[in-house]
Parts: structure tokens; C-alpha cells; sequence
């Protein structure tokens, strides 16, 4: 969410003018979470993911420097062993308090082709370290997500998307990776080798094994145009086919308790760079927080001030290498729920979502967020066989988010969503066998890699294990 000087100091003189009794229970319930131990008692270190939301103390940390060497310490360590990449999921696929393993000494560019354009990767490389290694060689990822904190396997690992139509999620890139399992042997896999693993463990929460090296298919490194845009809700709403139809990748997000929305468009150019600006969204995020602190049970009143506070403000454009420019920074935390759905029921769930939070939550004031992705066929990648599109409500870290399995979740299932791997949810085995005609398979591919189930935590065992 961006902002001008101008409606910084118009929000400034709404708040100004607040109601202070509320203010005052805002501010009452706006606290830091308690902080857990940085030590537990055995002496082990804290592990927490970025939203705060999960936490171990794992007894071993360990950081394999070739797949050989993952290999036998997947045969060999403690179990629960865990992956971890960035640690940006919500959910509790990381923790484990017995062995945790990071790829951070498998990173970098290993290998390309410049003919095919594709390169082959050290599956810990962050994709803010990628950008600029592809872009050495006249590469560019085709699309990114919303961050670029995570690992190249932490992400497709759960699936992460982008937008645009015709663009697959990250893991859609994938041409061949090196898997190393508890088994204890490094396995090639590609649609031509091992191509049942190929196609399980491509998004595969790391339930199995340890990916040390991808091959991604990338696009040629050029230009493109971004801009971001404040227009009314209700055209963003009813325009999101045409919308697609007519940018290379286009997102928007609803303002709730406002009539506007936030829309932000690449499109390719050969243009001259035009470097993106200071970052502001924070800014406006803590805006519309302010908004609600003061105006949340005054809701006409709310419309009115955050209606004020937008509208007018100029066009945000930027232009610059994709990799530059498709990611952004979110140094307010959040807590997240995603689902996807059939392109087709998306936009109907989203205005059922949105009429559940104004009516219901008046402390939301995160934008809720639509995008697009192609469909692919990985058994588990919450994009298999269909083209999807996503919804995303988001709760500020100090902020209740149990609404999301009460109050959106429903919503989001009873329109065929499938949720994000990565982000909260209430599923159980049942739920996602369900949801994937190849589940079956899936499993069958995962308990053979891993007999012993090694790989499985408590959070796992509610996922991929029945009952
Ligand atoms: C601020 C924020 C913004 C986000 N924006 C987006 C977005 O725009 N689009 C989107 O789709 N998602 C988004 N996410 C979710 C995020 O992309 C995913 O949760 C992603 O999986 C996190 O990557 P990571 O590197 O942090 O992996 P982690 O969370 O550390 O791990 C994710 C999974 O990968 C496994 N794993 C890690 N390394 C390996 C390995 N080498 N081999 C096998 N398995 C491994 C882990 O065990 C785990 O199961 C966002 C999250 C945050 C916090």
C-alpha cells in the first residue's frame, strides 16, 4: 500500500480527531507477544519461523556441504529430521526438536546453458541471491512471489506462486533436481529419470527427502514496466478477467472497509530503467491500522476516512529487470491464510470473503490479496490440473487470526480451494486426499523413500498420515 505526503497528513488529522476510548483499547490490546526462550533447558537453541507463528529447539543443526553428505545424514540422523529453507512458512512443516538440516552451503549458480536458457542451482540459494547470479548469464526466473526471502527448494517445496496468467508457480520451472533420501542414496530425478519421484517430490513439504540441486528453466533477462495503481474495488473486481487478459502478471488487493483496492501490474517493455522507489506500502499498511485502531466500531465512518486517505493518490512506476522489480519487502508481520481456487468460483468466494470480514472481523485491516496461476501437473502442487486463483486474508502478528479456520477457511473450502502448503489451514489426511486425484501415488512414493518415516513431525503426521 502506498501513500503521498498528502494523505499522510489527512490520515494524521483523522486520527487526530479519533475517538480516544477506542484508540485507548487498542493500544491496551496492542502487544508484543510474549518471547519464548532463546535457550530451553537441554541447552538447545531456539528455531522460530518468521511469523512467529512455530518454534523448536532442535538438539542437532546440521548444514551438508555435497548430496553425498546429506544422503548419510539423512540415513543416519535422529529423527524427526527437518528441512529448512528461510523458515517463511506459517505452518509446522519445519520444527522438529531433534535434527534440523539447512542447504545454506549448497547455494549458487553450478552450471548453464545459454541456448536453452536453463541453469542448474544449489537448492539452498535464496531467490534474492538468484536474481542477480542468473542475471550475470542473460537469465531471469519467469516469475517470482511477493518476497524473495526463500530458499529455491523452501519454496517450491510448498508450492510458491507468483501471478500471471500462463505463469505456473516456482516449482513449474523445475526441469530435473538431486534428491537425497533416508534411504541414503542420491536419486537424479527427471521427467525421464525417476519420473515417478520427479512428479511426487516436486512440491513436497520436504516429506521427501533433501533436494541439494535444481535445474529451473528460465526466461531470457529483460525489462519490464510496473505500476502500481490505486483504482475503485468494485472495477478491479469485475475487470480481474480483463485484467489478466491484458498484463503479463497483474495481482490486486482489497482494501477492506474502503471502496478501493491496490492493483500492480508487470508488463514487458523496452523502455529505459526507471529505478523503483523507496518502499511505502509499510507505511500505508500502518495507515489503514490507524484507521482501524481509532474508527473500528464506527464503520461508515471508517469507509469514509480510508476513502479519503486513497483516493487521489498518483501512480507508483518503476522499470527495471524482473527480478528487481516483482518482489517487494514486508517488514510488518502478518500471519497468512491462502487458498486456491478453481479460476472460476474465485471471484465469487472473494466477495463472499470480503462481506465476511466487513461484517464480522473490523479488526482486519491487512489487504486481502488476488492473483493468478497456471495450472501444472506435480501430484501435490495445489495448481495440479487446474488453473487457479488465489484469495490471501492476512492478521497483523499482534492480532487474533483464529477467524481464519472459523470464518474464511469455510468460505474458501465450500468453493473447492485447496490451500497453500506453506500457510495456515485446518486440514487434515482425509481433507487433502480429497483434494488431489494423485494422492495415492504420492504416498505410495514417499513411503518407500522413507520406510522409517524419518521425515515426518507432528505436523506431517496430521497431514500424510490417516486418523
Ligand atoms: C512475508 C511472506 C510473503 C510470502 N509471499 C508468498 C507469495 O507471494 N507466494 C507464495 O506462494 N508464498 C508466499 N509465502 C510463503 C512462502 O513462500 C512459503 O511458505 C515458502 O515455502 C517459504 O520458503 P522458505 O525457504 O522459507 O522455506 P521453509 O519455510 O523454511 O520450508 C518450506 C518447506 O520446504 C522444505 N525444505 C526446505 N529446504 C528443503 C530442501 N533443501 N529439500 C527439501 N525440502 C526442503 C521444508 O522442510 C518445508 O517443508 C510468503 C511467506 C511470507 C512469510
Amino acid at each position: 500500500m502506498g501513500t503521498t505526503r498528502r494523505t499522510l497528513l489527512a490520515g494524521g488529522g483523522v486520527v487526530a480527531a479519533g475517538v480516544a476510548g477506542l484508540a485507548g483499547r487498542r493500544l491496551w490490546l496492542d502487544r508484543e507477544p510474549a518471547a519464548l526462550p532463546a535457550v530451553n533447558a537441554s541447552g538447545h537453541l531456539l528455531w522460530q519461523n518468521w511469523a512467529g507463528t512455530q518454534h523448536a529447539y532442535p538438539a542437532t543443526r546440521a548444514a551438508p556441504a555435497s548430496a553425498d553428505e546429506a544422503a548419510h545424514l539423512l540415513k543416519t540422523a535422529q529423527g524427526p529430521v527437518r528441512m529448512v529453507g528461510a523458515g517463511h512458512s506459517f505452518t509446522g512443516l519445519v520444527s522438529t526438536d531433534a535434527t534440523l538440516v539447512s542447504l545454506d552451503r549448497m547455494t549458487g549458480v553450478l552450471g548453464h546453458d545459454p541456448v536453452t536458457l536453463q541453469a542448474s542451482v544449489g537448492a539452498g540459494t535464496r531467490l534474492y541471491e538468484l536474481g542477480p547470479a542468473l542475471a550475470a548469464i542473460g537469465q531471469d526466473m519467469p516469475n517470482l512471489p511477493d518476497i524473495n526471502k526463500q530458499s529455491l527448494a523452501g519454496g517450491t517445496q510448498t508450492g510458491t506462486h507468483g501471478t500471471g496468467l500462463g505463469f505456473k508457480a516456482l516449482h513449474g520451472g523445475i526441469v530435473a533436481f538431486d534428491l537425497a533420501t533416508p534411504r541414503g542414496e542420491v536419486l537424479e530425478c527427471s521427467a525421464t529419470s525417476n519420473p515417478e519421484v520427479f512428479n511426487a517430490a516436486r512440491v513436497g513439504l520436504g516429506a521427501f527427502g533433501l533436494v541439494t540441486r535444481m535445474t529451473m528453466q528460465n526466461h531470457a533477462l529483460t525489462r519490464v514496466k510496473k505500476v502500481t495503481s490505486l483504482r475503485p474495488r468494485a472495477d478491479l473486481i469485475d475487470g480481474w478477467d480483463d485484467l489478466l487478459r491484458h498484463h503479463r502478471n497483474v495481482e490486486f488487493y482489497v482494501i477492506p472497509f474502503s471502496h478501493w483496492g491496490q492493483l500492480i501490474t508487470h508488463d514487458a517493455t523496452t523502455e529505459p530503467v526507471r529505478p523503483r522507489g523507496p518502499e511505502t506500502d509499510t507505511d500505508g499498511t500502518m495507515k489503514l491500522k490507524q484507521a482501524r485502531d481509532v474508527l473500528e466500531f464506527a464503520t461508515p465512518l471508517r469507509f469514509w476516512t480510508a476513502d479519503n486517505l486513497i483516493s487521489g493518490m498518483p501512480d507508483q512506476i518503476a522499470i527495471d529487470h524482473g527480478w528487481k522489480l516483482l518482489s517487494n519487502e514486508r517488514p510488518v508481520r502478518f500471519r497468512e491464510i491462502e487458498y486456491h481456487l478453481p479460476r472460476e468460483t474465485q471471484i465469487p468466494a472473494l466477495r463472499e470473503v470480503i462481506d465476511a470480514i466487513e461484517r464480522h472481523r473490523s479488526d482486519v485491516f491487512f489487504p486481502i490479496e488476488v492473483r493468478s496461476i497456471a495450472a501444472d501437473d506435480a501430484w501435490l502442487s495445489t495448481f495440479h490440473g487446474r488453473e487457479s486463483g488465489s484469495i490471501a486474508v492476512h492478521a497483523y502478528y499482534k492480532d487474533d487470526y483464529t477467524f481464519f479456520y472459523t470464518l474464511i477457511e469455510p468460505i474458501l473450502r465450500r468453493h473447492g480451494g485447496r490451500p497453500h502448503w506453506g500457510k495456515l489451514n485446518s486440514l487434515k489426511y482425509d481433507d487433502f486426499a480429497a483434494l488431489y486425484p494423485r494422492w495415492k501415488d504420492a504416498m505410495a512414493v514417499r513411503d518407500d523413500l522413507d520406510p522409517e518415516g524419518k521425515l515426518i513431525n507432528p505436523y506431517l503426521l496430521r497431514v500424510l498420515r490417516r486418523g
